[in-house]
């Protein structure tokens, strides 16, 4: 049986190991197959472009489908369950009822136009927004998490201008803890792992975002790969050179993640690894207060000051 030791070393052994390509979902195999109870999962989209279900296909060994089948029940995810229309929403009314499942959100919850920029469904004639739908199954859920940037902190969807009045689902549930899984698109083993944390321990260890420790606790930039380019000033001058991405607007110093050692496509690559910049896709604000991205650190945090120069920040600026 797991232990949640064992759980929070697997996931902190990555560290240094950058080429590693035994991702977090080949910790639970063993366990998957316990004759454990497995909670029902209700999984629903709001503002979003999918993205987050699209990238949890990328999860490999053991693939998204035999995690979902062994770990929890999976009652409703539109995206990927079969049935559809009426059967579809008795599904989700029924488990809504027996209450004491685990809700994930997809996507920033529209608040504007009394909700309707997001209608999820019609049921007996009448249209429920993503709004009515949270506050229907957040208060009969054990568990809630924002999987992705848009559902965790408004994202893409909550951007300049935002005419849909875009919020992130803890700016609506304030009453309960939402666990925030954050990323554009969420990388596969941050969702499984917080999802992994949940059914067999409890909720994890989060920071002041609500997002896991285990997986935001670190800057992306005290375990990049090129932090050596920038401890001894040495810029890219354009995206494709070897150094370091500070000087095209790098977000690294300031977003929280674990993408230089995790990676992303079952294990093989992230932005820096590529030599493009960091774009602080896990922050609260992005992408606004990652915008221009091409445009270095001090010039998007004006109040900080300063211009960027060839020898770079002396101490980077915190997570913010
Ligand atoms: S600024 Fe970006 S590329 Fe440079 S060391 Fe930090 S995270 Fe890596």
């Amino acid at each position: 049986m797991a232990h949640p030791d064992s759980f929070q070393n697997f996931c902190h052994i990555r560290r240094g190991r950058p080429d590693g390509s035994d991702g977090l979902a080949r910790y639970s195999e063993g366990d998957l197959f316990s004759p454990a109870p497995k909670p029902a999962l209700v999984w629903f989209e709001a503002n979003a472009c999918s993205g987050d279900s699209i990238s949890l296909l990328n999860s490999v060994a053991p693939g998204l489908s035999q995690i979902l089948c062994s770990l929890v029940a999976v009652k409703y995810w539109n995206a990927l369950m079969p049935d559809q229309g009426t059967r579809a929403r008795e599904m989700l009314f029924q488990t809504a009822e027996a209450g004491d499942f685990i809700l994930a959100v997809e996507g920033a919850i529209a608040t504007a136009g009394q909700g309707r920029y997001v209608i999820p469904f019609q049921n007996d004639g009448s249209v429920f927004t993503s709004e009515e739908l949270l506050h229907y199954l957040a208060p009969k859920s054990r568990f809630i998490m924002a999987v992705g940037t848009c559902a965790a902190f408004g994202g893409p969807a909550a951007a300049r201008p935002n005419p849909s009045g875009s919020k992130g689902v803890w700016e609506l549930i304030q009453d309960r803890p939402v666990i925030n899984v954050p990323g554009c698109p969420v990388n596969p083993d941050w969702f499984i792992g917080t999802l992994y944390h949940l059914v067999r321990f409890g909720l994890p260890e989060v920071d002041r975002y609500q997002r896991p420790t285990l997986f935001y606790g670190q800057t992306i930039h005290s375990l990049c790969q090129r932090r050596s380019y920038f401890d001894h000033h040495c810029f890219a001058a354009a995206p494709g050179d070897a150094e370091c991405m500070y000087s095209l607007g790098c977000m690294g110093p300031v977003a929280g993640a674990d993408c230089p050692n995790r990676l992303w496509n079952d294990h093989l690559n992230w932005p820096v690894k590529a030599s493009t910049p960091c774009i602080g896709c896990t922050k609260s604000g992005f992408p606004d207060r990652s915008s221009p991205f091409d445009v270095p650190l001090p010039e998007k945090l004006p109040r900080r000051g300063g211009r960027a120069d060839a020898s770079g920040p002396k101490k980077p600026p915190e997570e913010a």
